[in-house]
């Protein structure tokens, strides 16, 4: 149902992002990937899916956290595609930190990116899908959103209000034939997770399924929200029983 059709994956030049890009050029869907810095990653992955999927895949550099900058890029996107069907947000930085120690550009940064980020490509693609009357929009949490987690007040809170924000957008877009959800990592092997190796062994202990995920096991997730034609408003938890 969804092959032929377009969806914009924010950050999708690698890690999650690059996952998830691969798994919905796979089942056919032609790709917008978003990209911050990794310009040359984004545009190899491009290549990559022209040549094995056969389906048009184009990268366009954006900084999700600028209002203007998500309008601007809304247009091109539109103009060179025509329509968008799916959005997955996945875009989304770390600044650890206890509260006490925790500078202001920290907190801000993380709050503009992760939940603001989000905010601006909901605000400016789904009056692209309302016009559709379809969209599927999948936001990229995290259990910190759920649990909250020491070190983490700007990532938890942003996480939270990505969750929140997801509820909303799925109340308010529903009529419009518009579903909305967030899948909820845990731990997951990449970039962001790479500084973690001194303390790898006690994260494993504390996860019941006994390891880190795959990226690839969540854009599995992802691609099963954006094919669900009955499920909106829903948080799915991807991360081998951390927050049971
Ligand atoms: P990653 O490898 O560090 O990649 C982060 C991605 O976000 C990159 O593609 C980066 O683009 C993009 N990005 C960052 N700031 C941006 C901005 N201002 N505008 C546009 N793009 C921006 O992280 P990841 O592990 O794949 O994480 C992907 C998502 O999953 C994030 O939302 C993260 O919070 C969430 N998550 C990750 C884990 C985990 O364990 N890894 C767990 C739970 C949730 P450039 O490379 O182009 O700068």
């Amino acid at each position: 149902m969804l092959k032929g059709k377009t969806a914009v994956v924010t950050g999708g030049g690698r890690g999650i992002g690059a996952a998830i890009v691969r798994k919905l050029a796979e089942e056919g869907l032609n790709v917008a990937i978003i990209y911050a810095g990794s310009r040359e990653a984004a545009e190899s992955l491009c290549d990559e899916c022209r040549d094995a999927f056969g389906v048009d895949a184009r990268a366009y550099r954006c900084d999700v956290s600028d209002f203007q900058a998500v309008k601007d890029l809304c247009a091109e996107v539109k103009k060179d595609f025509g329509s968008v069907h799916c959005l997955v947000n996945n875009a989304g930085i770390t600044r650890d930190g206890l509260i006490p120690v925790m500078k202001e550009s920290d907190f801000d940064a993380v709050i503009d990116t992760n939940l603001k980020g989000t905010f601006n490509m909901i605000r400016h693609f789904s009056g692209i899908m309302m016009r559709g009357r379809f969209g599927r929009i999948v936001n990229v949490s995290s259990v910190s959103g759920i649990t909250g987690n020491p070190g983490q007040a700007n990532y938890s809170a942003s996480k939270a209000g990505v969750i929140a924000l997801t509820k909303t957008a799925a109340k308010e877009l529903a009529a419009k034939g518009i579903t909305c959800n967030a899948v909820a990592p845990g731990f997951v092997e990449t970039d962001m997770t790479a500084g973690l190796e001194s303390k790898k062994e006690q994260l494993i202990s504390a996860i019941p399924l006994g390891r880190f995920a795959a990226p690839e096991e969540i854009a599995d997730a992802v691609w099963f929200l954006l094919r669900s034609e009955y499920i909106t408003g829903e948080v799915l938890r991807v991360d081998g029983g951390i927050a049971i």
